[in-house]
């Protein structure tokens, strides 16, 4: 038999930690023998994003910065790679023919492109879980009805897809989503609640982006998850359990009706779910950390404590209420997370903007179309602001 075509590949977030794992990721499963780039897409980190276009040849190269365009513009030039800047630059990123698109833009800003990607037919690699926190069910619905398929990146999400057998789906119980506890784990609630950007983005066990760092750190990250793996999965409130597993080696866990746990275990690196994503329903061969168990000796375990990590109790409530509260809870927290950034607000009140945001929202029917989803997040955004301010 005669050589494969390359499969078509867009990379949307290419800059960031996902996106660079990703590359790492292709070029390790034979680049561009095997792999053909329509687009890559980042925002102002313009000296990376043209060295990767060089490498990579991707017909086209996206800044979803405006004010970026003329400095991307000379920086390929002479390459015959088309490049374009913002929304609208986005959206042309997402409308080339894909395969495959590794979603990895951060927060909601990868909702449209991401969905003008499902809708056209590419299976999705979502990293960027804000897509199912705000859009939910829709988004969802958008990726079967473009007929590609939906294959979760995030850790946890990509552990349950490895050890979920789609013939035992009727079997599942509960799914357990294990979390590091972050660098505030052992830490009273009088020292969280002057803690730095500096002490909140120091992960102990992953390397990632600036936002998901600190969000691990208050647990929104794992808030995100319990929503994100509801849509994903269809499951109820009740069957998503957090549990505190500071090594970070199992990276999450289903339960089915004969008692039966399986779970997935392995180092934490991200390579690993952006493999499977990419390779199923095959398994790529990769040059990732082994466990040695004997050197690890032990796992453990504890309860999470929603009174030092409210974000949690928040993602519950978000789901009993449903609607569009994932949406809200999302956007308030996005905003709040920004001000702490910026220095403009304390780290725990970043819950208590999110879920005063919440309540005045409670109620909103669930959306019927992603205008519906857009119209709440900005009205959310902007409660969130007024709190602040
Ligand atoms: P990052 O900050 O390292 O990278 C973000 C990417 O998005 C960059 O390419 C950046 O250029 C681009 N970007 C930033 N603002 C943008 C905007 N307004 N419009 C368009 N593009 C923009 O983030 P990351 O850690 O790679 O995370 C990306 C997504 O993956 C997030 O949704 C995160 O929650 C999710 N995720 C990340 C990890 C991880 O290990 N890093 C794990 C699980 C899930
Ligand atoms: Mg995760």
């Amino acid at each position: 038999t005669g050589r494969q075509a390359p499969r078509r590949l867009s990379i949307f977030g290419s800059t960031g930690s996902i996106g660079k794992n990703t590359i790492d990721v292709v070029d390790h499963l034979g680049g561009p023998e095997n792999f053909e780039i329509s687009a890559l897409t980042g925002n102002e980190n313009i000296a990376l994003l043209a060295d990767q276009a060089r490498a990579l040849r991707p017909a086209l190269v996206v800044t979803a910065s405006d004010s970026q365009y003329e400095a991307l513009k000379s920086a390929l030039a002479g390459s015959g790679i088309a490049v374009a800047a913002g929304q609208t630059g986005l959206m042309e990123a997402a409308d080339l023919e894909a395969e495959w698109v590794m979603a990895a833009i951060v927060g909601t800003a990868g909702l449209a492109p991401t969905l003008a990607a499902a809708r056209k037919g590419a299976d999705i690699a979502l990293a960027n879980k804000e897509c199912l926190v705000s859009a939910g069910g829709l988004f969802v619905d958008s990726v079967r009805r473009g007929g590609g398929k939906l294959l979760p990146v995030d850790s946890e999400h990509n552990a349950i897809f490895q050890v979920l057998e789609e013939n035992q789906r009727h079997a599942v119980e509960r799914i357990i989503l294990t979390a590091s506890g972050g660098p505030f784990r052992n830490s009273s609630i009088e020292e969280m609640a002057n803690v730095t950007v500096e002490t909140a983005r120091a992960h102990p066990n992953w390397s990632m982006g600036l936002k998901i760092s600190i969000d691990s750190a208050s647990m929104f990250n794992k808030a995100l998850e319990m929503i994100e793996a509801k849509h994903l999965f269809g499951l109820s409130p009740e069957q998503i359990e957090v549990i505190v597993h500071p090594q970070s080696v199992i990276h999450s866990m289903v339960g089915y009706t004969d008692g039966s746990v399986l779970a997935q275990l392995g180092a934490p690196d991200m390579r690993t779910a952006i493999g499977y994503a990419l390779a199923h329903p095959l398994r790529p061969n990769l040059p990732i950390e082994r466990l040695d168990f004997a050197k690890l000796s032990r796992l453990d375990f504890e309860a999470p404590d929603e009174k030092r990590f409210p974000a949690l109790r928040l993602a519950r409530l978000a789901m009993v209420r449903d609607g569009v509260q994932g949406a809200v809870l999302n956007a308030a927290k996005e905003v709040a997370l920004e001000a702490f950034i910026e220095g403009r607000l304390s780290f725990l009140s970043m819950a208590d903007v999110t879920e005063t945001v919440m309540d005045q929202l409670a109620g909103l029917p669930a959306a019927s179309s992603m205008d519906d989803v857009f119209a709440v997040d900005k009205e959310a955004r902007q409660r969130a602001a007024g709190l602040i301010n």
